[in-house]
């Protein structure tokens, strides 16, 4: 019942039903069911027109008196209602030309929204919804939903009305089909609200709180089902790559370790330990590392290494750039002793080189190769691979995670990122990994200070800056565009670099961008990080991995056009050395009150977890996620990843509780895999699980 299509709901036939599947993806009656209201209006609060005051948020509801188009210089569309105890006019300045043909006078419409006055009582672009005939119960009930459409959905009328009459026809149908897929024990222990009441009260809630809760246990289902799967494909791989390692020999890193000029901080060996477990254990380990700029992941990562070679082991390092690799290839020979043999590959590794490099992989003479996508590469074979560690994972495919993984037999997997994600996200969106966290900085830190100056006071910075340079630091300055473009009123890297290079007339200025060639890259980030250059102008390419611990400040303009994230990889550019150091943003002197209050986050505060949150509450999760591997993520219609922590931690709980007493897992899993029904997931729409196991 529930996957039959559409078009047999009253209300709907095959032409409507085309239109729904086109325009929204909607083709069974379970599709439609799960089609979430975009918001509700709680007609109790319902007002008189007379009782409305300018300020006031109301809704209200009247006949359609007049609709004109008004205005002298900006025209707006004014539509005219009466209620019995006064008018109000809505008015729309978008889309003039399609509200005057959707409302029409005798029409009865709800209006929401804050009022205003100006030559009459009205509010702006209120929402809106057409009553109809009043005595009809479904949109006279006390709270309305109002559904998202498209243009042309609402050229062919599909209003919130029409989709509150089919869903309600397609509720009759089908409400006694919903399935619960959870036991009733669990349904009581965890007070979930049952799903087929969950499914009509999401629609047609009695109150707010109904509405609420209906959203609740729908989002369980969706975490919990994605938990399980997670869950489950952990353990899949768990059981299906038991495989017996050589041992380690803990005296090579240990002593290693002793070696080290600094101490670790207490995360790093923590993070060290759970590394070493999972290295001795009888599955492949898959672990993410995180940890902020500067927060010592490399060094980790170079201790798990030498564990590697002590058991016999090759270890593949691969970095998103070129600068990045070529700067790990240097930590790694400057802290390991020579008895281990460390190369470089990457593109454009001469031919000779290159050869000589294929056949010490393959031969075994090499330890540890650390190189770009070049690793990837076909002719690329390891006479004994068995340690991946992948820098700022983000940035590679899936895909290409995967071909590094067949070049050895089961090798054991570290990830590494340093873009804090809130735990509540990291365990929707890497539920599949474990995690190490690293939250301390190396005690020897001297924090970045953050100052923030509006562009009419850049000669002020611009003479501290002269006065840091005759002092031998160095300078990042760093701008959103390239080039300057006619669209947008911004500063360009390319005309703030000749600007610069005629205030600074006795400094070396170089200019850094994405477009130019890597050779040419390559060699200003040579010469920057060797004080041929005192200030290098950039775009964002300098956001990871460079490490030139002289430069003790970095410029920002344009702070507005950054995220906050960003902003803060970019300020861990600095603050990498002995001297005290600067990040200094620069903002236009008519920044709006949303940016100011993003750069007060910066100006305030280092920890890039506090910092992840918060930009996370301001661009929504939907960014986050998406940005996983390339927008393969996973994207929630009804749980939120922030506010919902408390709900994803328990259906993580459940989820793994009921993973655990499942016998067979690998079988089960092949199943779900080579079906793609997962039928043992009832209750997981299959959309969803589809969208899993792309
Ligand atoms: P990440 O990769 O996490 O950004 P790195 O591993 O590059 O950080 O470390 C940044 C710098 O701090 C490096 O120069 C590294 O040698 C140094 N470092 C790492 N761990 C410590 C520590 N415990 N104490 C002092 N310095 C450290
Ligand atoms: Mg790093």
């Amino acid at each position: 019942m529930l996957d039959q299509s559409i078009q047999y709901i009253k209300g709907i036939g095959p032409k409507r039903a085309e239109l729904l599947k086109q325009e929204l993806g909607i083709e069974t009656v379970e599709d439609l069911l799960y089609f979430l209201p975009r918001k509700y209006i709680d007609r109790s609060n319902t007002k008189l027109i007379k009782d409305c005051f300018v300020n006031d948020i109301v809704t209200v509801t009247g006949i359609v008196k007049q609709v004109k188009i008004s205005g002298h210089r900006r025209k707006f569309l004014e539509v005219v209602i009466d209620d019995g105890s006064d008018t109000l006019s809505g008015v729309f300045f978008g889309g003039i030309q399609y509200f005057l043909k959707l409302f029409e006078v005798g029409d009865t419409v709800l209006f929401s929204g804050k009022v205003d006055y100006y030559t009459t009582k009205q509010i702006v672009h209120p929402e809106y919804d057409f009553i109809g005939d009043s005595s009809d119960a479904l949109h006279t009930g006390r709270i309305v939903p109002l559904y998202p459409s498209t243009e042309t959905l609402k050229s062919h009328g599909f209003n919130s009305r029409v989709f509150r009459k089919i869903i309600y026809n397609a509720l009759e149908l089908a409400k006694q089909h919903i399935q619960e897929p959870f036991d009733s024990e669990m349904v009581e222990r965890l007070k979930l609200m049952p799903l087929s009441q969950a499914i009509q009260h999401i629609h047609f809630p009695a109150t707010m709180d109904e509405a609420h809760h209906a959203r609740l246990r729908l989002a369980f289902n969706e975490l919990f089902f994605l938990q399980y799967y997670l869950h489950l494909s952990r353990h899949y791989i768990r059981e299906t790559h038991k495989h017996a390692k050589p041992p380690i020999n803990d005296s090579l890193y240990s002593d290693f370790i002793q070696t080290l000029p600094f101490k670790l901080t207490d995360d790093q060996i923590k993070a060290i330990q759970e590394i070493i477990n999972d290295l001795q254990a009888d599955f492949p380990m898959n672990r993410l590392l995180q940890g902020d700029v500067g927060s010592g992941k490399t060094i980790v990562s170079m201790i798990a290494s030498l564990a590697v070679i002590s058991r016999g082991q090759q270890v593949a390092f691969m970095a998103p750039t070129e600068i990045l690799a070529q700067q790990h290839y240097a930590t790694f020979k400057k802290f390991l002793p020579d008895s281990v043999t460390v190369q470089l590959l990457t593109g454009s590794t001469p031919a000779a080189v290159r050869k000589e490099i294929l056949a010490g992989l393959n031969n075994g003479s090499i330890n540890i190769i650390i190189g770009t996508h070049a690793l990837i590469q076909e002719h690329v074979q390891f006479a004994n691979l068995g340690f991946i560690i992948i820098d700022e994972q983000h940035r590679f495919g899936v895909n290409q995670r995967a071909s590094l993984r067949t070049k050895g037999y089961m090798p054991d997997l570290l990830v590494m990122t340093a873009t804090p994600i809130p735990r509540s996200l990291s365990l929707t969106l890497y539920g599949d990994l474990d995690i190490s966290i690293i939250k301390q900085k190396p005690a020897n830190r001297i924090p970045v200070t953050t100052l923030a100056f509006p562009s009419s006071k850049l000669e002020a910075v611009y003479r501290s800056l002269e006065k840091y340079m005759n002092e031998g630091r160095q300078i990042y300055y760093v701008l959103p565009l390239i080039e300057d473009s006619e669209k947008l009123d911004l500063k360009s890297a390319t005309a703030t670099y000749t600007q610069l290079v005629k205030r600074f007339p006795t400094k070396t200025i170089a200019l850094l961008h994405g477009k130019l060639p890597n050779e040419e890259k390559e060699k200003i980030m040579q010469q920057f990080n060797n004080h041929t250059i005192d200030l290098l102008v950039s775009t964002t390419v300098i956001e990871v991995g460079i490490d030139v611990a002289n430069a003790s400040i970095i410029v920002i303009e344009h702070v507005e056009r950054f995220g906050l994230s960003q902003l803060h990889q970019l300020r861990g550019r600095v603050g990498r050395g002995e001297y005290k150091s600067f990040c200094v943003l620069i903002y236009p002197d008519d920044i709006p009150q949303e940016s100011m209050q993003r750069i007060h986050i910066l100006t305030t505060t280092d920890d890039g977890f506090v910092i992840a949150e918060e930009d996370l509450k301001m661009r929504g999760a939907g960014e986050f996620i998406g940005t996983r591997q390339h927008g393969q993520g996973i994207a929630f219609e009804f749980a939120d990843p922030i506010n919902d922590f408390e709900l994803i931690s328990i259906a993580r709980e459940e989820a793994q509780k009921q993973v655990e007493r499942l016998k067979d897992i690998p079988a089960l899993f092949e199943n779900i895999k080579r079906t793609q029904a997962m039928n043992i997931l009832e209750g997981l729409r299959k959309k969803h699980i589809l969208a899993l196991l792309s």
